[in-house]
């Protein structure tokens, strides 16, 4: 998944489970449809529309691709006012942190 969106396929932006989440998990078990994560993934979306300068919505297609990711790495690791509005209350805040500080090395995209 990582190759594809790397080479240039574009990502749609979903609500709920994505490509990934539904083959990997029964309905029933899926923390991605629980209305925390729900609202967690309202917020990216609200910021990743004020980074970018544009609305983004449901079935939008985004390009992850180096323009893009720079622009938002930095507004992640320099801006966390706007680059980190889903993160507060994330179990993976730490994770993603040390990630940012150590400039996104082993990142697959
Ligand atoms: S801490 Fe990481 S996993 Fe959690 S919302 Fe932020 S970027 Fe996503």
């Amino acid at each position: 998944m990582a190759a594809r969106l790397a080479s240039g396929v574009p990502a749609r932006i979903v609500t709920g489970a994505d490509d990934i989440c539904a083959g990997l998990c029964p309905p029933a078990e899926r923390h991605c449809e629980l209305e925390s994560a729900s609202a967690r993934d309202a917020r990216a979306l609200s910021g990743a529309s004020e980074i970018l300068g544009r609305p983004l919505g449901e079935g939008d297609e985004v390009r992850l691709d180096r323009d893009y990711l720079s622009t938002m790495r930095a507004a992640f690791r320099d801006d966390p006012a706007r680059g980190r509005t889903p993160c507060g209350d994330c179990p993976w805040f730490d994770v993603c942190t040390d990630i940012a500080a150590n400039g996104f090395a082993g990142a697959r995209l």
